[in-house]
């Protein structure tokens, strides 16, 4: 009999596991860490749920509507726009799409003029029909800002922040064909968060595979011809492997230096507070890049109240900058909202280097994995997202169910 091994239980190798459960395949799956879900994990601290990092689960993405059973679930949604600094203080500016009547009620917020709206309704029919997010045109984000010409407010207001927030990157070198891809997920579709924290996603898709099949807080040292060696001393054989890792160890596992610079780093804090924001939408509120250590910061709790015990406010914040303090934070959030430092009580903060891995950084590790009859899985191997890692765990396991059926 064929034996098929995941190596790796974030989304992407949960997503290989479950489809080859649905065809009826068998497999083991071994994650390294006690826990499943890899980038996407939730804690609980003193009563508040704390995702690992700022995420959202975005509902238009394909392979959430294919994949997940997102219509069962409790789920709380972000108003679709943000609150941008505008002349010194927090002003909503919306979707058009979605909050027709409040996005004309706050139509200069953002400090957009006429021509900027008109070239966002020109992307937005750009958008129309099936959008590829990668594509050969080697444009970065930052250069189709600019050649659009958008005014230097709105850029600085919306655009930027809103940009450098989704890539954890300010310098938006991303492809254009992705700002364009999260254009239409952010217009058509909604920003989510589970009752339970962006964990939900991982604990959802792990429900479906029986426990007898998953091997956690033991991890692959190497690999050798047919045989995976654990680093309890063990070894495992297998005929077909899925390694949907994260790509660092991959380059370790199949010899192939990691490339430099290939990541970009984040660090979210989060804050009680006794207090409501003045600011009362459940919307972002995006700081105008470089002129801030932070990125963005929300009330989640205005979000989805279940993230924070009954009288008390969850506030996250996301920098780009490691080594920032939470008194940093702290009295950056108060300088901004005309609050007391004090008003914020430090939870927890989380650092995460490699929250998101650079697209094109990758061609190497994937053409020796072909070469040796291993399929990836990742979000590394498409671009980073969600979206990437349940369609490249899917995409590998089908080759597998494909196989198995001309054996
Ligand atoms: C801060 C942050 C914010 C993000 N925001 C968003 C967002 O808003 N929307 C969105 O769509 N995406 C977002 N993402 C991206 C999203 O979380 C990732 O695309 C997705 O989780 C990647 O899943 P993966 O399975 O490809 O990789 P990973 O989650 O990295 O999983 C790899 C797994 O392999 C395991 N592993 C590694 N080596 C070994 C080994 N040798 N043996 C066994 N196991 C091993 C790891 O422990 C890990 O569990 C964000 C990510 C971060 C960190």
């Amino acid at each position: 009999m064929n034996s098929i091994v995941i190596v790796g239980g974030g989304i992407a190798g949960l997503q290989a596991a479950h489809i080859l459960q649905n065809k009826g395949l068998d497999f083991i799956l071994i994650e390294k860490s006690m826990s499943l879900g890899g980038r996407v994990q939730s804690e609980e601290f003193q009563g508040f749920i704390l995702d690992h990092g700022f995420q959202v689960l975005q509902t238009a993405y394909p392979e959430v509507q294919r994949s997940l059973q997102i219509s069962k679930w409790d789920l709380s949604y972000f108003q679709s726009g943000a609150y941008v600094l505008n002349e010194g203080k927090f002003k909503p500016f919306l979707n058009p799409l979605k909050s027709p009547l409040l996005f004309l009620k706050n139509i200069t917020a953002a400090g957009a003029t006429i021509f900027d709206f008109l070239k966002l309704v020109w992307i937005w029919l750009k958008t129309q029909g099936s959008i590829s997010p990668i594509n050969s045109d080697p444009e970065t984000t930052s250069e189709l800002i600019s050649r659009y010409r958008f005014s230097e407010k709105f850029q600085r207001n919306f655009l930027r922040p809103f940009f450098a927030g989704i890539f954890l990157d300010d310098q938006l070198s991303p492809p254009a064909s992705l700002f364009f891809y999260y254009m239409k997920q952010f217009l058509e579709g909604k920003a989510a968060l589970p009752k339970n924290g962006i964990g939900d996603i991982a604990l959802d898709i792990a429900s479906r595979i029986p426990k007898e099949k998953i091997r956690i807080g033991v991890f692959v040292t190497e690999i050798k011809g047919k045989t995976l060696q654990l680093n309890n001393g063990e070894t495992v054989l297998f005929d077909q492997l899925i390694l949907a890792t994260d790509p660092k160890q991959a380059c370790e596992l199949l010899k192939i230096n990691f490339p430099p610079q290939a990541h970009f780093g984040s660090k979210t804090f989060y804050f009680s507070m006794d207090k409501k924001l003045e600011t009362p939408l459940p919307l972002i509120h995006l700081m105008p890049l470089h002129s801030s250590p932070l990125l963005h910061f929300s009330c989640l709790s205005q979000v989805n109240p279940a993230l924070a015990p009954e009288g008390k406010h969850l506030m996250s914040a996301t920098s780009l900058q490691m080594d920032l303090t939470d008194k940093e934070v702290a009295e950056e959030l108060a300088r901004v909202l005309d609050l007391s430092p004090n008003d914020f009580i430090f939870l927890k903060s989380f650092s995460i280097p490699h929250s998101l891995y650079k697209l094109g950084c990758f061609a190497e590790v994937c053409q020796k994995a072909e070469k040796e009859n291993i399929m990836l899985a990742g979000d590394y191997t498409l671009f980073p997202s969600l979206q990437a890692a349940l369609s490249s765990g899917r995409k590998a396991a089908e080759k597998i169910v494909a196989s198995s059926q001309t054996d």
